[in-house]
């Protein structure tokens, strides 16, 4: 079973960036819908397999990728977010952006426009890929779509409208520029470390 995590700080500790009315539903009702909808469907899973009724499992295997990675992505894009957040990173994860991406501020870039851009709902991802051992920028439809497998996500920022219509109406731009001043570098870089440990 699947949990929904407690939020590394306070509904308000992120304003005036992000207000604390759209942090608790996004994650008291959006969040927590994924992490239902995930434990929902593996047990329909269950029940179909013991039933030997497998007749549904493209659905449900859909809804399953859907849930489950609207439960990873939301569970990282809290930790990557803090109060005390902003500013650039420093040692290997610097290097490796300037390495990958030619500078910081070029990431940043490709980074705000892949969020900024996304038609519909989705993601811009910095993740890690293990074949070519490269950072990568990723822009996810949904939670799961236009993802290249085997990369691990290390930055994520969330471009549904439930992150930021409330505060920031149409002006999808004006959200994804304050993210940048929540980023918190300590977090991206453990998960970093982690992805290439
Ligand atoms: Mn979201």
């Amino acid at each position: 079973m699947y949990t929904l995590p407690d939020l590394p700080y306070d509904f308000g500790a992120l304003e005036p960036a992000m207000s604390g009315q759209i942090l608790e539903l996004h994650h008291d009702k959006h969040h927590a819908a994924y992490v239902k909808g995930a434990n929902d469907t593996l047990e329909q899973l269950a029940e179909a397999r013991a039933a030997g009724a497998l007749g549904g499992l493209v659905g449900l295997e859909k809804t399953l990728a859907f849930n489950l990675s609207g439960h990873v992505l939301h569970s990282i894009f809290w930790t990557n977010l803090s109060p005390d957040g902003g500013d650039k990173p420093a040692g290997d994860l610097a290097d490796l952006i300037d390495r990958d991406f030619g500078s910081f501020d070029a990431f940043k870039a490709q980074l705000t426009t892949a969020t900024q851009s996304v038609q519909g709902s989705g993601w811009g991802v910095l993740a890690w890929e293990p074949l070519g051992e490269r950072l990568v920028v990723t822009q996810v439809y949904d939670h799961h779509g236009n993802v290249g497998i085997g990369s691990t996500p290390v930055l994520v920022f969330d471009a549904w409208e439930h992150a930021y219509y409330l505060q920031y109406k149409n002006v999808r731009p004006d959200y994804v520029t304050r993210l940048w001043d929540l980023v918190n570098w300590d977090d991206v870089t453990a998960r970093l470390a982690a992805a290439r440990a």
